[in-house]
Order: structure tokens, then sequence, then C-alpha cells
């Protein structure tokens, strides 16, 4: 017998708090998928206050599926697969699941009819005798109406409450399942906590040097914090997983606070609205509100911090333009950086970049002048200035600042760290 998504399966599933992700799939292992389906579940999941606790991806095989879904049903009693549902012999969730939970499969004659009517609409013709297998549901089983394409999820539980729910692999249509169905299902079962996440973003210091800092907070934090670097700079990640959504939000804010307050002038985006920041808005913004124009000479990263700037939509009322001084002739010629100090400094040094923040402003009559000098690799490092050696300045209204930066990383990741310093050395130059 199996039951239509509209009934109650016998026995309400238990709250759920933790529940085990499973995708499925041979392409997933072999890399050619990314497993996305997971991602989106877990995002979704953490909405409605559901720690997602594991996840695990298997192979198309009956044995594989079985075990793994065994596994994760003994640690926490609830679980969601992906994949394996196709009409194809590859496709094994539902013969695996029915296993775990010593059941047949059987045929539902609705399911048939449903398929088979489905299958004349689209292609006209009998049913090929493969897709057959998509009527075929484990004893006691719950359909969960599929809204997206052709088969349907299934719900499978135990007298102990355990339950797995099977959703299709296609991404369209597991996330048109889960949201349709599964989520306002578990939503009612759930006991009203919520997973919710606040990120703050930092630059210029390495994420080493930043736990050193979180190590040293008295009294400690009281949320999980997860470091995520990236060559923008260290993202970190307060998480809480345990308390009511308005309890949740106070707890974040203060420990927003306190870390804020730790590790001051690193933090450009202190998460209160979307922890996603663009540092060049930022910089945009503060010039805007101190009614400051701008202009950039660039040298290592060939305009990639003008591309920053001028990638934000209503840029044109800060940035005025800039040069790209990639040869020493432009520098001299077209930024007038003085060629005694160029022969004598080199071209990566501080009395060049200082020249050209001060040619970006002269050329183009900015306020704030922004120049980037370095060595990007992978050849032209010595041992003075090896591979990743970076000068950056600012030059606001003939008030000059400039550093040394030794950057880590390729010829791109020297580049983006550059021109994100350069943006950072910006902020932290512009008047009160
Ligand atoms: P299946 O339901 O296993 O037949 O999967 C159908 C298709 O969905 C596969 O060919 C993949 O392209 C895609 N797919 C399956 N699993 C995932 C997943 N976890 N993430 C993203 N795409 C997936
Ligand atoms: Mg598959």
């Amino acid at each position: 017998m199996t039951r239509d998504s509209n009934s109650r399966p016998q026995g309400d599933p238990r709250t759920t708090d933790r529940i085990e992700i499973i995708t499925i799939g041979d392409e997933l292992l072999l890399g050619f998928t990314v497993d996305t389906n997971a991602a989106y579940a877990a995002r979704r999941l953490a909405d409605i206050g559901i720690v997602v606790a594991r996840r695990t991806t298997v192979g198309d095989d009956l044995t594989g599926i079985e075990t793994a879904v065994r596994a994760a049903l003994d640690r926490t009693g609830a679980v969601l697969t992906s994949g394996g549902l196709g009409p194809t012999s590859d496709d094994m969730s539902k013969p695996a699941v029915a296993r775990v939970f010593g059941r047949e499969l059987q045929l539902d004659e609705e399911q048939l009819r449903r398929i088979e009517e489905r299958w004349r609409k689209r292609f006209g013709g009998p049913l090929p005798a493969t897709n057959r297998a998509q009527a075929f549901m484990p004893v006691g089983a719950e359909k969960l109406q599929n809204n997206h394409g052709s088969a349907p999820g299934v719900w499978l539980q135990d007298d102990a409450g355990r339950w797995v729910a099977m959703l299709p692999g296609v991404p369209r249509e597991m996330r048109g399942m889960l949201d349709d169905t599964l989520i306002p299902r578990l939503r009612a079962t759930s006991t009203g906590r919520v997973v919710r996440s606040r990120t703050l973003r930092t630059t210029g210091v390495p994420e080493s040097a930043l736990a050193e800092l979180v190590r040293a907070m008295q009294p400690g934090l009281e949320l999980p914090l997860a470091y995520l670097p990236s060559a923008e700079g260290v993202d970190l990640r307060l998480t809480s997983r345990e308390l009511q959504s308005h309890q949740a939000d106070a707890l974040l804010e203060a420990q927003a606070r306190r870390l804020t307050d730790a590790l001051g002038a690193a933090i450009y985006d202190d998460g209160a609205n979307s922890g996603q920041s663009d540092l060049a808005a930022l910089v945009l913004d503060a010039c805007r509100h101190r009614g400051l124009t701008l202009a950039v000479a660039e040298s290592c990263t060939g305009g990639l911090l003008g591309a920053r700037l001028t990638a934000i939509p209503g840029s044109s009322d800060v940035v005025l333009g800039g040069v790209i001084a990639y040869a020493n002739a432009v520098k001299t010629d077209v930024l007038g950086v003085d060629l005694a100090a160029l022969e004598r400094d080199g071209a990566v040094s501080e009395s060049v970049v200082l020249g050209m923040a001060a040619g970006a402003r002269r050329v183009t009559r900015a306020d704030v002048g922004v120049a980037i000098t370095g060595i990007a690799g992978p050849t032209g490092g010595t041992a003075d200035k090896p591979v990743g050696t970076v000068w950056i300045a600012t030059d606001v209204q003939g008030r000059t600042a400039s550093r040394r930066l030794n950057l880590i990383g390729d010829r791109d990741e020297i580049r983006v760290r550059a021109a994100q310093s350069a943006l950072a050395l910006v902020r932290a130059s512009l008047p009160g």
C-alpha cells in the first residue's frame, strides 16, 4: 500500500533538529557534476533551524547507498537523499532504502497511470518498460509530490519515527520539491530554533594573526567562529545553532560588536546588513561623503583597481580616471615620476609609488590619488624584492601614505591582494 502526500504517515515524525544529507551519483564522485543540491538543501534547512550534522556522497551502487543510509539513520534518525530516483538502471535509491527499512517494492497503480499519461501527452505511444520502474514504491512509502518533473519523491518512516526523504537529483526538481513539500513539513515539526550566521569581513591581517586576537579576547566568544580566507581578506562567520530567532539575532549582534572592538580597523563590514560588502563600494561611499574625487595609477595590477571601482554603479561621481603605467617611460613621461628616483630606487619602490600617486592626481585633477607598483611574478623577483613585493600609496590632497606589502600567492592572487590592499589604504587615509 502506498499513501498520497496529502495523508499523514502513521505516527508523526519526531521533532527534527539534526539531519544528514546523502547525495547519490557517480558523476558527483567523479567531479563532473558539482554537488549543488547538498549546499542548497543545507541552506534551506538552516533557515528552519535544522542542523546538517553530516553530508555524504555515494555512487550509483545499491550496497553503497544502503550502507550510507543505514549509518546516517542510526546517527540522526533523519536523512535526506538526492539522486538515483530516475527510470534507468543506475537509479537505485528506492530499492536501497527499501532494504534499510526491510520493505518490498510494489507497483503503485496510480503512479503508473500518472506516468503513462504524462508520457502519452509528451511523446505519444506506450510507456517504455524502463520508465515503469518509477512507478514502484517501497511498501508503506508516502509519495512527495513533484511539481517540476515526473518522478515523485519518497518519504519512508519506521515505527520509531525515523525517516528518509528521497528527492530527485535534477537540481530544479530537487529544489522545487524541497521548497514545496519538505520544508513546510519539517517546519511544522521543528523546535523553533534557527541556524543563523553573521559574516564580518576583514582585510590586511592574516588568518593566524586574527585567530591570535580572537584567542586573546576576554571573555571568549560564545559562538563558534569560522575563518574563511580568500585573496581579498578573511571573512569571519559567527553561527548560532541553538537559539530561537530573536535570541539568535541578539547574541549575533552582541558577539559581532565584541569582535569589531577586538579587531578594529581590520574589519570593513561588521555584517549588520549583508556581510557581502565590496571594499571598493565602501571606498567610493567614503569619498562621495567627503566630496572627494579619485584617480588611480597602476603598474602590476594593470587596471584591476580601476575595474573594481568602476564596476560599482554610480562610481562616475567619484572616479575621474587613471593611468596604467606599466612601462617605466609611462611612469616618468605621463605620471611625472622622477627619473633619477626611478633609476636609483627601482620601479618597485616607495619614491616611485608616491610619484605615481601624485601623478595620478596631477593628470586628472583628482583629490585622491592611489598607486600600485609591484612584482606579481612568476618572474622578475630578486633577493631584495622577491615576487609579491608591492608598494602602494595614497595622496589625499597632498597628504601621503605608503606601504610596502609582501604578498603571497600566484600572479592572479598577488594582483587581487594588491588592489584590495590599496583600497584599504585609501579608506584608512581619508580625513575623519
Ligand atoms: P538522478 O536523479 O540521479 O538521475 O540525477 C539527474 C541529474 O541531476 C544528474 O545527471 C546530475 O546532472 C544532476 N544531479 C544529480 N545529483 C546532483 C547534485 N547533488 N547536485 C547537482 N546536480 C545533481
Ligand atoms: Mg543519477
